[in-house]
């Protein structure tokens, strides 16, 4: 297993089930296991090059991740008519960050439209 290897890894490729509410070639989002809000997404990029673990890690080459997975966020928010949404990313253990690949937290207390 890669030293950077996560559970949304294994996501992405399908190893474990989600639920997936939306996919394109950049991004998936995904129902959070444990759901802090009526509607709780976590948004993450797919590309092997968009890797990074998080927001501490941000570089040149992936500082347009963040703004990738919130104009996401944004777009779906829309299609879904929610209108009323926090986003969050945690950083580092101290931060709460558990999963060390870059994520958005969405969160919602109007229900996504399935
Ligand atoms: P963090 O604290 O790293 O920002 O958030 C990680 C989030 O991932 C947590 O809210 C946790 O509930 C969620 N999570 C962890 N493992 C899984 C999983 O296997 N499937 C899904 N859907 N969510 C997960």
């Amino acid at each position: 297993m890669p030293e950077k290897e996560t559970i949304f890894h294994k996501i992405i490729r399908r190893e474990i089930p989600a639920s997936i509410v939306y996919e394109d070639d950049e991004v998936m989002a995904f129902k959070d296991k444990h759901p802090k809000a009526k509607t709780h997404l976590l948004f993450i990029a797919k590309k092997e090059s968009d890797f990074v673990p998080s927001i501490n890690d941000l570089d040149e080459k992936t500082a347009h991740v963040p703004l990738l997975l919130i104009r996401k966020a944004q777009a779906l928010a829309k299609s879904k008519g929610i209108d009323g949404y926090q986003l969050k990313f945690h950083v580092g253990k101290g931060g709460g960050q558990e999963v060390f690949f870059l994520h958005l937290h969405f969160l919602s207390e109007q229900k996504i439209n399935d």
